[in-house]
């Protein structure tokens, strides 16, 4: 007997290969390879996690109520058009699901989110990939590969793995280019870290049409990844449509609580977003001192560009030497880059000196 065969698109899949957490023989590791928050948990977060377990019997709240009315009060947005997901990976798997299909096409960046890709395929869609102009997302081409058959165009402002960050008037242009029967995801998992006066996560662009979504994170500044929790905001009509075929109690207990705890933490994000931009701005002027590219990065991670797979390949060997795990980036056509996730003070250090030995002997 076979086993039985699913859709044909999904063989096209590749699984998608998260940062790992280990390397063998080494024992004290330093993760930088998932862009995780810095700083660890929020500790008000950890003690709302803790105080869940003694409701662990009871499913928790399918509505997601508490967490959607404090990112609502945070953000100043309409509660009821929130929807908090299993990471934002469900919510963008939720939408893909529900707008795309088989015959339909989902356009992105060609260096977008994976997950907009895995996913996209996983629902049915052509998956095209659009060429960038200096791996930053390029409006006209975009626009120009839309047609009859698309129904979603993905962007994320800022980018994951490059870092880029699309000027708003560009994020706009897109929106207003886009024909009526298409849905614009608008990606705002690293919003917290971008500094750009001109920058709007999505808000704006979702309230002034019905064809705009954003999706947000915990897993990122509100060093919460583990707990896999996101968000998303939509027109009331779209709104409506993710509400029918989410699972009624996808976040769990201890999410919602800490989600809610972490936003009560005081002066977490700025100092989170503080750090970040005083330590990407040294490693990326560090690792520039020896040379090797970096790429411009809004991010809490930064794209270290070392001209060819194989200087790429010992760098990331002359790391791991040392314990620090950074993300390969072969599986996003970028194998002479690694992508590094900003650290700790101590953690960046140890990046910049191990990079500094591997560009000396190497
Ligand atoms: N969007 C982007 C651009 C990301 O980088 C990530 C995390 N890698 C996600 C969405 C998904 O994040 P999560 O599911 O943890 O919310």
């Amino acid at each position: 007997m076979t086993a039985p065969a699913p859709r044909p698109s999904i063989l096209s899949i590749e699984a998608y290969a998260p940062g790992q957490s280990k390397i063998p023989g080494v024992n004290r590791i330093i993760k930088l390879s998932s862009n995780e928050g810095a700083f660890g948990p929020p500790p008000a977060a950890m003690d709302a996690f803790v105080e869940t377990a003694k409701e662990l019997h009871r499913y928790p709240d399918g509505g997601s109520t508490a967490l959607r009315e404090a990112i609502g009060k945070r953000f100043g947005l309409d509660p009821a058009r929130i929807i908090c997901g299993a990471g934002s990976d469900e919510i963008l798997l939720h939408i893909i699901q529900a707008y795309g299909g088989e015959g339909t096409e989902l356009v992105m960046s060609a260096h977008g989110f994976t997950m907009y890709d895995i996913t996209g395929r996983y629902a049915g869609c052509r998956v095209i990939k659009v060429p960038e102009k200096d791996l930053m997302a390029d409006v006209d081409a975009m626009l120009a590969a839309v047609g009859p058959r698309t129904r979603i165009v993905c962007l994320a402002n800022p980018n994951n793995p490059t870092g880029s960050l699309l000027p708003q008037s560009e994020v706009e242009r897109l929106q207003k280019g886009l024909p009526e029967h298409v849905l614009f995801v608008l990606d705002a998992a690293y919003a917290e870290y971008v500094t750009e006066p001109s920058y709007e996560a999505g808000a704006k662009l979702v309230d002034s049409t019905p064809n705009t979504v954003m999706t947000r994170t915990f897993s990122k500044v509100f060093g919460l990844g583990g707990m896999r929790v996101g968000w998303g905001y939509f027109p009331q009509a779209i709104c409506d449509v993710i509400n029918r075929i989410r699972g009624p109690f996808n976040v769990n207990i201890a999410a919602q609580a800490a989600a809610v705890a972490a936003l009560a933490e005081p002066d977490w994000v700025e100092k989170s977003v503080a750090h970040n931009n005083e330590w990407r701005a040294k490693l990326s002027a560090a690792i520039e001192a020896q040379g090797i590219k970096v790429w411009p990065s809004h991010g809490n991670f930064i794209l270290a560009d070392f001209g060819t797979p194989a200087r790429c390949k010992a760098a990331d060997e002359a790391l791991r030497s040392r314990g620090l795990i950074v993300r390969g980036m072969a599986s996003y056509d970028l194998a002479q880059c690694l992508r590094i996730t900003i650290g700790t003070a101590e953690e960046c250090t140890m990046v910049a000196d191990a990079i500094a030995a591997f560009a000396k002997n190497g």
